[in-house]
């Protein structure tokens, strides 16, 4: 494992400075695109402000305090993110050790749940209750109780409500980090009580050093999941998985099933997905992926179902901007998903720019559908019907 990646760092300082200067606020809101480094930042501020020799452990976390940080255990930081009301205290410790290995490891859960508000006699670990009530007590160990709240836009109504009575007279020694990439999906009471920082998604560079660093993968992958990914750096990060790479296989496959007008095979992909089939190579993924994961219940499987489709439509969103950058920027094209440039340019002298753009919103509408629990295999089958009648139409347009 190589040198930790430890957020944005100027924004580190800033609140360093702060809070040297007795300046510092209780209530801040992160707001940027996912993956631009919001939660590792929090999570370094949180452990900097709490460690006692900070000057030292800054660039190598060296006293109890800061490993306790970073391994989840410091008892004056809790983090807390979008969970379902049935997760297990073995699910939750789970979470944390994976997080420790991976800081962008994400459950799939946390995409289809929301921040709860808890019991109130046995509030879940994940809850704005437990949170509270944590806050409520005065530091441990540490300088400043510091709470982080990743997803805030997910807050459910009620639990917002009872963190609203926080935000609006915190305990003294408390810092408060809500995280959110989609700032309009908070309250505006909420957002009136926080300062805001904003995030701008990592350049190419910085994303491709920091994968360099976290993961020890080669030069030339870092280099090219950073520029596949835009900035993201938890999908970035994501590339280099098996299920990553078994997903553009899928992707590719059925992109040219499309563009050869073989639509049978994308209304078998759809009832795969619905099924909760999985292709050979993304099963052979899949199953590498669960080999250490304890298994969350009956959910699971729909869970699963539907993070697997939301990452289908990402990956094919991921094919069409390539294609639309070829089609239109010509000569100026410089491409996202280097393995795959034949494909892609293939692809794009077979289109056209309104259709893609048309694919392109059909995917999106898809991906939105299945964020709001749609039918699955519904909202794929329509998906592929509208690719496909697409494709037919271009066909005729360009003459490919
Ligand atoms: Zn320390």
């Amino acid at each position: 494992m190589g040198e930790r990646f430890a957020g944005r760092t100027e924004i580190v300082q800033r609140f360093l400075d702060l809070r040297r200067d007795d300046a510092l606020g209780q209530s801040y809101l992160f707001a940027g695109p996912e993956g631009s480094g919001k939660e590792l930042t929090a999570l370094e501020i949180a452990r900097l402000v709490n460690c006692r020799q900070p000057e030292i452990c800054a660039a190598a976390p060296a006293c109890e305090s800061c490993l306790k940080t970073l391994s989840f255990q410091h008892p004056d930081i809790r983090w807390i993110c979008p969970a379902p009301a049935s997760i297990t205290d073995s699910e939750v410790s789970d979470l944390f050790s994976r997080k420790r290995d991976d800081p962008f490891y994400q459950p799939s859960f946390v995409a289809s749940s929301e921040v709860l508000i808890g019991d109130p006699d046995r509030p879940g670990a994940f809850t704005v209750r437990s949170l509270l009530q944590f806050l409520r007590v005065r530091p441990f160990q540490g300088a400043l109780k510091t709470a982080i709240v990743a997803d805030a836009h997910r807050l459910r109504a009620g639990a917002a409500n009872a963190f609203l009575k926080m935000l609006e007279e915190p305990p003294a020694d408390t810092l408060i980090i809500l995280l959110t990439s989609l700032r309009g999906g908070l309250l505006p009471t909420i957002l009136s009580r926080c300062q805001v920082v904003n995030f701008d998604p990592l350049a190419e560079d910085e994303l491709s050093a920091m994968l360099g660093a976290l993961y020890d993968i080669p030069v030339d992958d870092a280099q090219a999941f950073s520029r596949a990914a835009a900035g993201n750096a938890r999908r970035a990060a994501s590339y280099r998985l098996p299920m990553a790479r078994a997903m553009r296989a899928w992707a590719a496959q059925l992109l040219q099933s499309l563009a050869d007008g073989r639509r049978g095979a994308a209304q078998v992909a759809a009832e795969q997905i619905h099924k909760g089939i999985v292709p050979d190579g993304l099963a052979e993924a899949a199953e590498a992926a669960a080999v250490s994961r304890v298994r969350i219940g009956q959910a699971k499987e729909l869970t699963e179902k539907r993070e697997r489709a939301i990452r289908l439509c990402e990956t094919l969103l991921l094919y069409y901007s390539d294609t639309m950058g070829c089609a239109t920027r010509g000569e100026g094209w410089r491409p996202r998903l280097a393995e795959d440039v034949a494909l892609i340019r293939d692809l794009a002298a077979r289109r056209t720019p309104t259709g893609l753009l048309h694919d392109i919103e059909a995917v999106e509408r898809a991906r939105e559908g299945i964020d709001r629990n749609l039918n699955i295999g519904l909202v794929m089958a329509v998906l592929f019907q509208e690719l496909s009648h697409a494709f037919q139409k271009d066909r005729a347009a360009t003459g490919a």
